[in-house]
């Protein structure tokens, strides 16, 4: 934080300005500084990062630290005004981590080779999902750091965490080292925009006036305080690229697909979206918001199930729905332009298989969280989900079929 009192000149709420929602209701889109973004909470978060690094014969911080790189170097270079000094540069990537809910970094010192974070949304999800396990988890910010010295400086740096406060640090920190080699901020891909064709597809009904919900949601401000966290739901929220998430998801199971682990990794890619259905949606039904806005038009069961559909719908993760439930005993769901179908599509073309792994263990956790009894633990795996369809194979939407196991 010493770097914020040092810098004076440097109006940080202009700057954070810059970074104002602007949501696609259309496609249920969140957009930050040009960059998609899926708002997912500590749990899913910390979820997905152990999952790729926690296994051994892979590169998985390597994964998390490109995929990272890539995007927010994007993000980075587009929230930079041509105006702005070398000193302001760095605050913008600073305020941008703190926007989008990462934590604190003091990059004031980065190009002397010393980064610093004071606060930190792994350290957080980490903490709570995961106290036992004890190294540094400040992946997601390795990659940042190296994106901010590509739009900054269009310089190649490695950028690596030396202490955290996860495991007891008082603050996180980093080291820089320049490889010496220039670096330009990587293009886009070039983007599919999602196919239209929800006039022909019959939703169900339900008690749930799905717009008002994400009118409500939308309305939220999803922001980073000033130590860059999102407490909210009972959990910690961050805003992440979707490029971020596909290129983590997708890397991750290319690497375990040449190690013969394709299944066990997509098993795990859906656990993680199973556990955050469970873990977010249970928060948000305990909050105040909840019960202000949602509890006064449940009057089935099931309306719990379509009320979590739209808030979802509110997170950026696309445009999905019901489209056929037996309460307790099976969902069908048709999506429309989910991120991760659309992000394969963009990176790697057509698909030979379904590719929506989150969606996946979301349609399934929904299911365990709104009829399932005992904890958490006693839930997960009672329902089993099919994605038979996906627009990443060249269907025209995704379709998720949700059974009892
Ligand atoms: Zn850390
Ligand atoms: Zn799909």
């Amino acid at each position: 934080m010493t770097a914020a009192r040092s810098l004076p000149s440097i109006d940080r709420e202009q700057i954070r300005a810059r970074f104002a929602l602007s949501y696609v209701p259309e496609r249920h889109r969140r957009i930050i500084a040009g960059q998609e973004v899926i708002v997912h909470c500590h749990h899913y978060n910390s979820r997905i990062q152990r999952t790729v690094e926690g296994v051994a014969d892979i590169d998985g911080k390597g994964i998390v630290r490109r995929a990272s790189e890539q995007a927010f170097a994007r993000q980075i270079a587009y929230a930079i005004e041509e105006t702005d000094d070398e000193a302001t540069r760095w605050v913008v990537a600073e305020e941008l981590f703190a926007e989008l809910g990462y934590g604190r970094l003091d990059l004031s010192k980065a190009n002397e080779g010393v980064v610093t974070q004071s606060a930190g949304h792994f350290v957080e999800g980490w903490g709570v999902a995961f106290g036992d396990d004890r190294k540094p988890v400040c992946t997601l910010a390795e990659g940042f750091i190296q994106a901010a010295f590509i739009a900054i400086e269009g310089q190649e740096v490695e950028a690596r965490e030396t202490e955290c406060m996860h495991c007891g640090a008082d603050a996180c920190s980093f080291t820089v080292e320049k490889t010496g080699a220039a670096a330009e901020v990587p293009a886009a891909p070039e983007r599919i925009e999602g196919v239209s064709m929800q006039e022909h597809v019959e939703l169900a009904e339900s008690n749930i006036d799905d717009q008002a919900i994400i009118n409500a949601v939308v309305g939220l401000a999803i922001r980073g305080t000033e130590e860059g966290l999102i407490p909210a739901f009972g959990v910690y929220l961050a805003n992440t690229p979707a490029d971020v998430y596909n290129g983590i998801a997708i890397e991750f199971v290319e690497e375990m697909s040449k190690l013969g682990r394709m299944e066990s990794a997509t098993r795990l890619l859906n656990e993680a979206g199973e556990s955050c259905a469970m873990n977010t949606f249970r928060g948000i039904m305990d909050s105040p918001e909840w019960e202000a806005l949602i509890a006064p038009m449940l009057q089935d069961q099931s309306d719990t199930l379509f009320a979590l559909v739209a808030l979802s719908n509110a997170f950026g993760w696309g445009n999905w729905g019901v489209t056929d439930h037996e309460p307790g005993e099976s969902l069908e769901m048709v999506s429309f332009n989910g991120y991760e179908a659309l992000g394969f599509l963009e990176s790697r073309g057509k698909a030979s298989e379904a590719q929506c792994w989150m969606l996946q263990g979301v349609s399934a956790g929904m299911m365990e969280l709104v009829y399932g009894e005992g904890s958490f633990a006693d839930r997960f795996g009672t329902f089993f989900v099919e994605e038979t369809d996906c627009i990443a194979k060249g269907n025209s939407v995704c379709v998720f079929s949700v059974e009892e196991a």
